[in-house]
């Protein structure tokens, strides 16, 4: 059984509701949201405690879930918030080639296209995204949404052999800007590359050799060459392992999971009053998996080095990808977290965060985004601090934003499929 930590989601229909209505002209209802939203600007604390849906099948590799930090921060944006963030748009960029480290990341991407589309296609949930990591010798996958359907869906992708039917592989000319098609014909192709390397190995070694020579060139190393060479290839070659083992057990006929570990959203966040007509909350996928990073740190990281033989204070690389780029809220995290003693800050000595690509995805409105405080700084006092200021400043300050005047795929953001992100390249 997977191992999930608590069973929390949104309903399906209010987030849906949210999603049609991004972009439209605000309505009645939407007002009484807009008023909620601004009422959160100030990125007020709560303190208040939820008792959680109990654990599921917690098994040794899974934390307790941690009680809300005092001073939790959130923050809600208005669409005319949203708008005061000014972005670039550009046409969405050239298949990006993957090398070195980037293969993980790209397989990675892969396994969150495949469960995405599976939990639409076939369970008819949408997770929004799905984002997922590999360290330690365990995949890490959360959704925003429906998570507990995560493992049904993996085991789908590989097995199901309908979803591979019926979508070409490629794109037909002409017709690249055509959503539907596009997603269909990327839906195949990356379920038949997960399929043919991983579950039925071929090229796997070949694939595993290029990235291993890359990475001796110096192209691709795992974030950015902190980790030292030796211990680059070590993770390379394990991150590998962990991927083929995790992906022929899911396409099994009584698949395990055992080396999968699901994270579910809103598990360590304050409850909030009911929310208006139009407004969702979350914490985004990529959040929840390194929230419970940081709240596992010594563990994870003393697991992940003694499974490997590396020093007591190697780095430990933890590849971070999905179907969409990170929001303009994850990416403002993430960038915090690299630094100033924050979970990535690779002067703590534990771990480093590896994405493939630098771009940064849309800001949304009407959707309180809960923070990953814990992987901001080493005390819970210094991380509610570092929490203010990025709501502040999504609320106050946009200009001193990572997202702001950057350059964002806009092509397919009005379409229904895309909404949610606006920006689907990892170029
Ligand atoms: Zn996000």
């Amino acid at each position: 059984m997977p191992n999930i930590h608590s069973c929390m989601s949104l309903p399906h229909d209010v987030c849906r509701l949210s999603r049609t209505r991004r972009y439209s002209v605000p309505e009645k209802s939407e007002r009484t949201a807009h008023a909620f939203a601004f009422a959160l600007t100030g990125a007020r604390s709560r303190a208040v405690h939820e008792a959680r849906a109990p654990e599921v099948d917690i098994s040794r590799q899974v934390a307790q879930p941690a009680p809300v930090p005092p001073n939790a921060r959130y923050y809600c944006l208005t669409p005319d918030e949203a708008a005061q963030i000014p972005r670039q748009p550009i046409a969405p960029p050239r298949p990006k080639r993957y090398l070195g480290f980037d293969r993980v990341a790209q397989s990675l991407r892969h396994i969150a296209i495949a469960v995405n589309m599976t939990m639409r296609e076939r369970l008819h949930v949408d997770p929004l995204e799905v984002q997922v990591s590999v360290f330690g010798g365990r995949l890490h996958i959360a959704s925003n949404f429906h998570a507990d359907r995560i493992c049904d869906a993996l085991h789908l992708a590989l097995t199901d052999d309908a979803l591979m039917s019926g979508a070409p592989r490629r794109v037909a000319p002409g017709d690249e800007r055509n959503w539907l098609a596009m997603v269909m014909s990327r839906r195949v192709r990356d379920i038949a590359k997960l399929r043919h390397r991983y579950v039925q190995g071929q090229g796997f070694d070949r694939m595993r050799a290029a990235a291993r020579a890359e990475v001796k060139q110096g192209t691709g190393l795992p974030a950015d060459g902190t980790t030292g060479l030796h211990s680059a290839l070590r993770q390379l070659d394990d991150a590998f392992a962990t991927l083929r083992n995790v992906l022929r057990d899911a396409a099994s006929e009584s698949p395990q999971f055992a080396e999968v570990v699901v994270h579910t959203p809103m598990r360590d966040t304050p409850k909030l009053p009911a929310l208006p007509t139009g407004v969702t909350e979350t914490m985004h996928a990529e959040q929840c998996i390194e929230s419970a990073i940081a709240e596992n740190a010594e563990r994870w990281h003393r697991d992940a080095v003694t499974r490997l033989h590396l020093c007591p204070d190697a780095l430990i690389v933890v590849p971070m990808a999905g179907r969409f780029v990170p929001c303009a809220a994850c990416a403002e995290v993430e960038a915090e977290s690299r630094t100033q003693g924050g979970l990535f800050d690779p002067a703590n000595a534990r771990f480093v965060l590896h994405r493939s690509s630098r771009r940064i995805g849309m800001a949304f409105a009407n959707e309180v985004q809960h923070i990953a405080q814990a992987t901001l700084a080493g005390t819970p006092a210094e991380a509610a601090q570092r929490a203010k200021t990025i709501a502040e400043r999504f609320v106050h300050a946009p200009h001193l934003l990572r997202a702001y005047g950057t350059p964002v795929v806009l092509d397919y953001s009005l379409d229904t499929e895309s909404e949610s992100s606006g920006d689907e390249s990892q170029g």
